[in-house]
């Protein structure tokens, strides 16, 4: 809104006369953003994190500090996480926890379990008594703030850990090891993204503007400095189709017992040592996990195939585009994906992995291909994604077929219904 009111103000005519600009200044004063800019309050939101090497549970409080501060908070708790939760005026029940600070300064404490193994026995969070791997926002749960719009927050994380530990987070660090927060869009803000803590290693560089850190365990011999590299020719490329990519990014690696895979999150994500930059079928995990950094969007109910298949896509056409591969072993991939894709045929599901994500994979270069034809070349599936990696959040087929149609100026028969759910050739 506040964006709204400035643009209609700085995209008035030029003021011609005094009438004008009287007008001008009375139109501005008006508005809603001159009114929240001039009576906007602030408090404070200190998160403030306990790690000891070797004990997964971290001991986490949260204190309000500000003359105003919202009427009441409810955290939205995980109960096989979030533990021992006590404070002034906090009730727990069920996996809600309601607090109602008293203005001044107020605070709530619990604990955190770090480890969490997923079913394949491999963790995406974890402890050891070197080193801990896990995300701000798992360890900080979701939380609702009731106060009025004029009351706004700014946010710091403070990880209190061994002296010899280094502590990242995709945020600026003070000085004194404080990150300070942002979470665009939202008035509580809270913490997000993959965190790592303990004795790592990290490579750093400013890669077309964006912040990158890659940082693992030390002694494992994580190829942080390869990686780095892969981003250096790969990122400026993709940013190209998502320019509000972040301007911080921390890639976290480690090899066993973490997931063997690639996990996206805010700013960040996480990547198993193991898995290699550009795998034999010309895809590239690392790619896959970046632009879904870069996109910030998921499905609806049967949209999944959308987020993985642009993750795909985009992962081999910045390959091909930075001379990664060639056009021969672009054209070779697409072959590959399509015979694989055969297996499921129906891309309308909740969940795209596998055959699924490598039909979709196909199908977008097939829509790339319809929206080029049809705008004589002027417009392609790049301009569809910049658009969708903007607004982020929920994408929909209709959402996605409107793009797609807007910039092909034509219907595209892929994005028929019973040509996704394989009942019908186009
Ligand atoms: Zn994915």
């Amino acid at each position: 809104m506040h964006y709204f009111w400035k643009t209609c103000y700085f995209s008035l005519p030029a003021q011609r006369g005094i009438l004008s600009g009287v007008l001008t200044a009375l139109i501005y004063l008006l508005s809603p953003f001159a009114l929240a800019a001039s009576e906007d309050t602030y408090y404070d939101v200190q998160y403030k994190v306990q790690l000891k090497p070797g004990d997964d549970q971290a001991q986490v409080r949260i204190r309000l500090v500000g003359e105003a501060l919202p009427s009441q908070l409810t955290l939205h708790l995980n109960p096989e996480r979030h533990s021992e939760v006590n404070g002034e005026n906090v009730t727990v029940e069920g996996t809600e926890a309601t607090w109602k600070p008293e203005p001044g300064s107020a605070e709530v404490a619990y604990q955190f379990k770090i480890d969490e193994k997923k079913t394949s026995g491999r963790f995406d969070s974890l402890m050891t008594d070197k080193w801990t791997i896990l995300r701000s926002d798992k360890l900080i749960p979701p939380i609702s703030a009731r106060a009025p719009k004029s009351l706004q927050s700014r946010a710091t994380l403070e990880v209190d850990a061994p002296d010899d530990w280094n502590v990242l987070a995709p945020y600026n660090k003070s000085e004194a090891g404080i990150f300070h927060l942002i979470d665009p869009g939202r008035s509580f803000i809270r913490p997000k993204g993959w965190m790592i803590a303990g004795r790592i290693g990290s490579r750093q560089d400013v890669i077309d503007g964006t912040d990158t850190v890659i940082a693992g365990p030390l002694d494992k011999g994580l190829r942080r400095q390869d990686t780095l590299a892969f981003l250096g020719w790969t990122l400026p490329e993709l940013k190209k189709v998502f320019p509000e990519f972040p301007k911080k990014l921390l890639i976290v690696m480690a090899g066993d017992p973490m997931w063997r895979g690639g996990l996206s999150g805010t700013r960040s994500l996480f990547m198993h040592a193991d898995r290699p930059l550009i795998s034999g079928n010309r895809t590239s995990s690392m790619l896959h996990e970046l632009i879904h950094v870069g996109t910030g969007i998921h499905g609806d109910k049967e949209s999944d195939w959308i987020v993985e298949g642009i993750a795909e896509y985009y992962s081999l056409q910045t390959l091909r585009r930075t001379g990664g591969i060639s056009e021969r072993r672009y054209n070779e991939a697409l072959e590959d994906l399509a015979e694989w894709g055969e297996e499921s045929p129906n891309l309308l599901v909740k969940r795209s992995s596998g055959p699924i994500t490598a039909r979709a994979t196909v199908v977008l270069s097939e829509v790339d291909l319809a929206i080029q034809q049809s705008s004589n070349g002027e417009r392609s599936l790049d301009n569809v994604v910049t658009a969708l990696a903007a607004e982020r959040g929920e994408v929909t087929l209709e959402k996605f077929r409107t793009l797609v149609e807007d910039a092909a100026g034509a219907p595209v028969p892929q994005l028929e219904r019973t040509f996704l759910t394989g009942k019908k050739k186009p």
